[in-house]
């Protein structure tokens, strides 16, 4: 099993929460960091501040030196066919944001089709849906499901020639249901769509390889993935980059600045406007290279294994609902559910109260809760540091709750 060694690398797990040993269960929301993350950025502080890209001087180098490196080794995680197609953004919703002011205001008009799901996240929603506002563009969901899984069929027929964008969550996550994002992305190729894919929530848990899915757009945030907050990432195919104009403007994005006119870099500088998140970036790529370290096998063994236990366990629970009930195999470790009479709100602080953090809420996902009339749920999310006692804890937990709110009347 992975967590004997690997919970020694997270220092937070030292820590108790309520006078209990934390059991951190909200790895969705923000993973935990390992100690190689919080070394590396500290080394930065304390050894080469400097700003990136700035001077000649021993310090500058350094830092630049090691930005650029990071670049590189997203450029090999996700197999970009480039280091240009990798632009560093404040996280995934930035990330998205840049594609719709972007690619979004040059390149749709009126009457244009954006085709997401109903299982997006609200950031890569609520930017479409004000581009559509502002440009008379359609906004259309393609349905989920009731196992939660996206209805394919339905999905490819509202795929039309008025179709020009897609944007569509690589995993949810609410239900950790994985889409099966080639078959999607060739399709939307085929009426000439060009694909946005959201793999905030895929990326911690499985690899990625853009050219085989053959994406035009991908992002994540380097927070889920044992990276710092403040970070994430925007690919691009390098020929949509270079025809995109800049989003944001300033120091560092610029060729030639003159009175009447200036030229700009190319990409992705041309996108990184003012001073970068240094120590993030360089935190992100300590977290990239702990991820390789460790081997993706490992981890989705790992999270199988837990994922499979809990589901079973769970299923003892009474009054336990999950939502959606997509086959293990394509799911994340990620999956939220209701209990009967009792107000997610307080399933989760009642779980504080004994060291258990998980989320509760509609998990920026409003559109999903109302498709299976909820409003809100309780969120389970597991990683690598996660073990089988953890799960059995939880699920004693919550036969607890229940049995408490059972003799409630109501
Ligand atoms: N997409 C998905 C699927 C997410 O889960 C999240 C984070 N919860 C985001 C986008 C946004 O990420 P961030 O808040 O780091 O920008």
């Amino acid at each position: 099993m992975i967590p004997n060694y690997i919970r020694k690398d997270f220092p937070i797990l030292n820590r108790k929460i309520n006078g209990k040993p934390l059991v951190y269960l909200d790895s969705a929301a923000t993973a935990l960091k390992p100690r190689a993350v919080i070394d590396a950025m500290n080394d930065y502080y304390t050894n080469y501040t400097a700003n990136a890209h700035r001077g000649i001087h021993m310090l500058s180098v350094e830092a630049t030196l090691a930005y650029e490196k990071t670049r590189q080794l997203v450029q090999k995680f996700i197999n970009a066919k480039r280091a240009e197609e990798i632009v560093f953004t404040s996280g995934a919703t930035d990330a998205i944001n840049l594609v719709a002011r972007s690619w979004g205001e040059t390149n749709l008009k009126r009457g244009d089709g954006i085709l997401l799901t109903e299982a997006e996240h609200h950031s890569n929603f609520v930017p479409w849906q004000e581009l559509a506002r502002k440009k008379g563009l359609k906004l259309i969901l393609a349905p989920i499901l009731d196992d939660g899984s996206i209805d394919l069929i339905k999905f490819k027929k509202l795929l039309t020639k008025k179709t020009k964008f897609v944007a569509i969550t690589h995993a949810s996550n609410v239900l950790g249901i994985i889409n099966p994002i080639e078959e999607i992305i060739t399709a939307a190729h085929k009426v000439s769509a060009i694909v946005l894919v959201d793999a905030a929530q895929s990326i911690p848990h499985i690899p990625i390889d853009v050219q085989r899915i053959n994406c035009d757009f991908l992002v994540f945030s380097g927070h889920k993935l044992l990276g710092p907050t403040g970070i994430g990432v925007l690919l691009g195919k390098y020929e949509l980059l270079d025809k995109m104009p800049p989003h944001k403007f300033g120091g560092h994005m610029i060729e030639k600045v003159g009175l009447n006119k200036t030229t700009y870099a190319k990409p992705p500088q041309k996108f990184e406007a003012g001073t970068g998140p240094i120590a993030e970036v360089i935190g992100l790529g300590a977290a990239i290279e702990y991820i390789n370290k460790l081997g993706y096998k490992k981890i989705r063994e790992h999270e199988q294994r837990l994922l499979m236990y809990a589901l079973k366990q769970l299923h003892t629970v009474p009054g336990l609902k999950m939502l959606g009930l997509a086959d293990a195999k394509d799911r994340l470790s990620v999956f939220s559910f209701v209990l009967e009479s009792v107000p997610s709100h307080d399933v989760a602080s009642l779980l504080d109260q004994v060291g258990i953090e998980v989320r509760a809420g509609h998990h920026c996902a409003q559109i999903l809760h109302d498709r299976f009339e909820q409003t809100a749920s309780v969120r389970v999310s597991l990683y690598i540091y996660n073990t089988l006692e953890e799960i059995d804890f939880l699920v004693s937990e919550l036969k607890k709750i229940f049995k408490i709110f059972s003799v409630i009347p109501a």
